[in-house]
């Protein structure tokens, strides 16, 4: 009798394995188990253990239910107690701009020009003569006097290596000699239309340090990046994202040859991080008509890549003055900003956009031009179903009042930096005065008013350690600097843990159309995982600070491992 049954038994199994189901389903690829995995579901769930085949999980649940599917060649992640959640996913992010970044000198922690000196001396004592030294990060703000540096205090370090470095709000360059003489700069070049050349007041001779417009008269000198190098640049990129758990990015400006270098690592599996771009064309030029021709792609290279939006700009930034306002500056009543697109341009560009079915993601930092695209966005919304189209605003950064329910009820999602309310804080209230604070950075009141909001680092506009999603949601939970200092705040902005996790996770994944594969941890969808240091639901928020991602998976594939957690199943 025992026999039997046993026999029935293995005759059901054989079955199942051999002609009904695929293997696949049988025994797992990759399983993770004895964790602490969020779902990211409705209930905020959380399970053990789960198992990926292919690029797919495959099933979520017990760990004693996840190790039935373990088999020979099944690798296995013992976790150890350790929390997993989706991958982040960082919205809005400059990623070519990133990999630069990572190979420039860091000078944003300088605190004197002869610091700053000193690090371009070292690295100039590693350079062969000729070759360049790059940095950016340096603001005379951080330094003891606000005197801007001079050209011939690099001239000293290095006649014969040419120096660029760039300044912390990317207003000025600082470059030597030889730098300039590339460029063909000397006293009497002009000053460009809404730059300067700093020169020496007796002599009337440029002194090597150009602001605004006029970094582009020595801009002209810097090498030209071959396919090759802006290729490793963005593995260079890659790297760090994929080291701070995250799985895909929006790139914030894409541009034909960055696409270009996306397509070719892919095809040779260099480029792991999914990428999906924010294709950036001047509103103004042919490239926009043409553009409005061609069909989005989604989804290439298995959900490597997808291209189905504009990036467009309708203003500036608040620091530089450069965001537009209903009403001056607090801190100069000439001002009221710079509005880059009027409102005829603004509704032009969205109708175009939305019939060729392009997603629009318009950059508006300041209330007038939020209220702008909202209008726009609302009156091109009239015969179209919103969730079909998905409308964004990068930054939203300074709402009226009046605005600030118009997210939720038209479907524009608020795109946001939440360290930028940490970062700011030197200057907002000054720029703005107490009262538009009110509706600045104003995370919490949008999500009460049903809208959705994506969270992101704009990197590498700050240092690159910032695009660390843990920061964000550090920021977006405390509104406090790096620090820990807190800032005078009426209404409390503040999200919970949860809320803020949802805006790197599901949400970002709603804003890419890929809430159905991304964004959370159900079957079928892409295996797409981080796993931390900390618990990141739960740890106190300064301890976010000092948390990792120790692990980091997409579709499936191990591409960072920290801690060598990952083994081949033996049994
Ligand atoms: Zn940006």
């Amino acid at each position: 009798m025992h026999l039997k049954k046993s026999a029935i038994l293995y005759l059901l199994i054989s079955v199942i394995f051999f002609t009904g189901c695929e293997t696949k389903t049988e025994t797992a690829d990759l399983i993770l188990a004895n964790g602490k995995l969020l779902l990211m579901d409705k209930d905020f769930s959380t399970v053990d253990a789960l198992a990926i085949s292919g690029d797919r999980i495959v099933r979520v649940g017990s760990n004693s239910e996840i190790l039935k599917l373990r088999g020979p060649q099944t690798q296995f992640v013992d976790l150890g107690g350790r929390t997993a959640s989706p991958g982040m996913i960082e919205s809005h992010i400059h990623f070519a701009q990133l990999g630069r970044r990572i190979r420039q000198l860091f000078l944003n922690d300088t605190r004197s020009r002869e610091e700053a000196i000193e690090l371009v001396r070292q690295k100039v004592s590693t350079l062969e003569e000729g070759e360049w030294v790059t940095g950016a990060g340096w603001h005379t703000a951080t330094w003891d006097g606000s005197d801007y540096p001079d050209g011939k205090l690099l001239n000293q370090v290095t006649p014969d290596n040419p120096v660029y470095l760039t300044g912390m709000s990317w207003h000025a360059a600082w470059v030597n000699k030889i730098v300039m003489d590339m460029a063909g700069i000397d006293k009497n070049t002009p000053d460009p239309v809404g730059g300067i050349i700093v020169r020496d007041p007796e002599t009337g001779e440029p002194t090597g340090v150009f602001l605004e417009t006029a970094q582009k008269l020595v801009e002209t000198a810097l090498p030209k990046e071959s396919d090759e190098q802006l290729e490793s640049i963005i593995q260079g990129a890659n790297d760090a994202a994929a080291a701070f758990g995250i799985t895909t990015i929006h790139d914030a400006q894409a541009n034909d040859k960055e696409i270009a270098a996306y397509r070719n690592l892919i095809e040779n599996e260099r480029l792991k991080i999914r990428i999906y771009t924010m294709y950036h064309v001047d509103e103004f030029g042919d490239d926009f008509d043409s553009l409005m021709d061609k069909p989005i792609e989604v989804g290439s290279y298995d959900n490597r890549l997808t291209l189905r939006t504009l990036k467009i700009f309708s203003d500036g930034a608040l620091g530089a003055r450069g965001a537009a306002l209903h009403k001056p500056y607090s801190d100069d009543p000439t001002s009221a900003g710079l509005l880059r697109d009027n409102p005829t341009t603004i509704n032009n560009v969205i109708n175009k956009a939305f019939n060729a079915g392009y997603q629009v993601a318009y950059h508006a930092i300041g209330d007038r031009a939020n209220h702008l695209v909202l209008d726009a966005y609302q009156k091109a919304l009239e015969s179209k179903d919103a969730s079909n189209i998905r409308p964004r605003i990068e930054h939203a950064q300074i709402l009226s009042l009046d605005d600030l329910p118009r997210f939720g009820s038209l479907g524009v999602i608020a795109s946001m930096q939440p360290l930028h309310f940490s970062l700011d804080q030197q200057f907002a209230e000054a720029r703005l005065g107490k009262e538009r604070m009110g509706g600045a950075y104003a995370w919490r009141s949008l999500i009460n008013s049903d809208a959705r909001v994506i969270f992101n680092s704009d990197a590498p506009f700050s240092p690159v350690q910032h695009s660390d999603p843990l920061i964000g949601i550090y920021a977006a939970d405390t509104r406090r600097s790096l620090d820990g200092s807190l800032f005078n705040e009426e209404k409390d902005q503040r999200l919970t843990r949860r809320e803020a996790i949802e805006s790197f996770t599901i949400h970002p994944a709603y804003a890419a159309f890929e809430e159905n594969i991304k964004g959370s941890l159900k079957i079928g969808m892409l295996a797409d995982i981080a796993v931390w240091s900390n618990d990141i639901s739960k740890i106190p928020a300064e301890k976010l600070l000092s948390t990792e991602a120790v692990m980091t998976i997409i579709g499936g594939e191990i591409v960072y491992d920290k801690e060598n957690l990952i083994h081949i199943s033996s049994d």
